[in-house]
C-alpha cells in the first residue's frame, strides 16, 4: 500500500496493532473467573503487561499478587498470560488452590520445547530478559538445562559446556531484528548451534514490528501506546526509531503527550503494543485531532484473525453452565 506524502498535519496509524489473541484470552480469563467465581479473584503477576488493564480489573474485584503464597487457601487464582515455572504449579496445588492458567498458548509452545530440548541433554542458550516472568517460567522448566542471553552483546561472553550440543530459544516479544542478531553472533562462536522447530517471536510481536516499521519511514513523531513494563510496546518504541522515524516515545495515557513532542511534526505515526485495549489508542487519536492533526490513515500491513479457547475451567461448556 503506497502511503501519499503531503505538507499538512496527519496520523498513520498502524495495523495491526493493539490486543493479541493471548492478550485477549487472558484479559477475558479474570472476567469470567469474576463473573464465575465471583470476587476476589487472585492474579499471580500482572495478567498482562499494562497499567489500564490492571486498574480496571482491579476495580472488578481482582486481586493482583505477587506470589502463590499471597493467595488465601482454596481460592481461585489464575496464572497471568506470561506463564508460570513448574515449581509455581506445584505451589498453588500445595496450597490447595483452584489454578487457572491464562498463560499464552505461544508461550506454553516455548516451554515445551524447553522441556524437549532439555530431555534430550541439549544446553538452551535463551535470548530474552533475565528478569522478565516469560523467562523466568521458561528457565524454571529446566534450570540446569537454560542459560539465559539477554543482549546481543551477550552472545560474546556467553559460556557453554559442549559447543556442539547447543540449540537456542527465545522469548515471544522481542525485536525480530536484535534477535536474529543475536544469534548471528550465537552462530560465529557456536556454529553447530540448531535452531528451534519454529519461530518464538509470536506473530502478534512480528506483525506490529512490520506494521510500525512501514510508519515509522514515514513518520517525523511515532507514538506508542503501551506500558512501561510491556516487553513488546518497548520494542515497538526501538523498532520505530531504527526503522526511521526522528523520534519514538511511549505513553500509557493520552494526556502523556508533550506539547513539544510536537513541534516541527508533520506526520505523527501511532501504534500500541499487544496489552494495549483500543480506547487507549482512540484517546491518543482525539489529543492529536485537538493538536490539529485530523487526517487519519491505517496503514495496514498484515491480517489478524487467530483466536484461543479460553482456559478449559471457564469454557461456557465446562460445567454445564452456559
Ligand atoms: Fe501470546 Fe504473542 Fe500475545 Fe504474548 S504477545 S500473549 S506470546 S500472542
Amino acid at each position: 500500500q503506497d502511503i501519499p506524502t503531503s505538507g499538512h498535519k496527519r496520523v498513520l496509524v498502524a495495523a495491526p496493532r493493539g490486543y493479541c489473541a493471548g492478550v485477549d484470552r487472558a484479559v477475558l480469563a479474570v472476567q469470567k473467573a469474576l463473573e464465575r467465581f465471583g470476587a476476589p479473584v487472585y492474579v499471580r503477576k500482572q495478567i498482562v503487561h499494562n497499567v489500564h488493564v490492571v486498574t480496571e480489573l482491579e476495580a472488578a474485584g481482582a486481586v493482583f499478587v505477587d506470589e502463590v503464597d499471597e493467595v488465601p487457601e482454596g481460592a481461585h487464582v489464575v496464572f497471568s498470560a506470561h506463564g508460570v515455572a513448574p515449581a509455581v504449579v506445584q505451589a498453588a496445588a500445595d496450597r490447595g488452590l483452584q489454578a487457572i492458567d491464562a498463560t499464552c498458548p505461544l508461550v506454553t509452545k516455548v516451554h515445551r520445547e524447553a522441556v524437549r530440548f532439555a530431555r534430550g541433554g541439549r544446553e538452551i542458550l535463551l535470548i530474552g530478559h533475565a528478569r522478565h516472568e516469560e523467562i523466568e517460567g521458561i528457565t524454571g522448566e529446566a534450570p540446569e538445562h537454560v542459560t539465559v542471553v539477554d543482549s546481543p552483546a551477550a552472545a560474546d561472553t556467553v559460556q557453554v559446556r559442549d559447543p556442539a550440543n547447543v540449540v537456542w530459544l527465545s522469548q515471544t516479544t522481542l525485536s525480530v531484528d536484535e534477535t536474529m542478531q543475536t544469534v548471528r553472533r550465537l552462530r560465529e562462536r557456536f556454529p553447530l548451534l540448531a535452531d528451534p522447530p519454529t519461530d518464538d517471536i509470536c506473530y502478534a510481536t512480528q506483525n506490529r514490528q512490520v506494521a510500525i516499521k512501514k510508519v515509522a519511514a514515514d513518520a517525523d513523531l511515532v507514538i506508542v501506546v503501551g506500558s512501561a513494563n510491556s516487553s513488546n510496546s518497548m520494542r515497538l518504541v526501538e523498532v520505530a526509531r531504527a526503522g526511521g522515524a526522528r523520534a519514538a516515545q511511549r505513553v500509557d495515557y493520552a494526556d502523556e503527550i508533550r506539547q513539544e513532542w510536537l513541534d516541527g511534526v508533520t506526520t505523527v505515526g501511532v501504534t500500541s503494543g499487544a496489552s494495549v485495549p483500543e480506547v487507549l489508542v482512540r484517546e491518543v487519536l482525539a489529543q492529536l485531532a485537538e493538536a490539529g492533526y485530523r487526517d487519519v490513515e491505517e496503514v495496514h500491513t498484515a491480517q489478524e484473525d487467530l483466536v484461543f479457547a479460553l482456559p478449559k475451567q471457564l469454557r461456557d461448556d465446562a460445567d454445564g453452565v452456559s
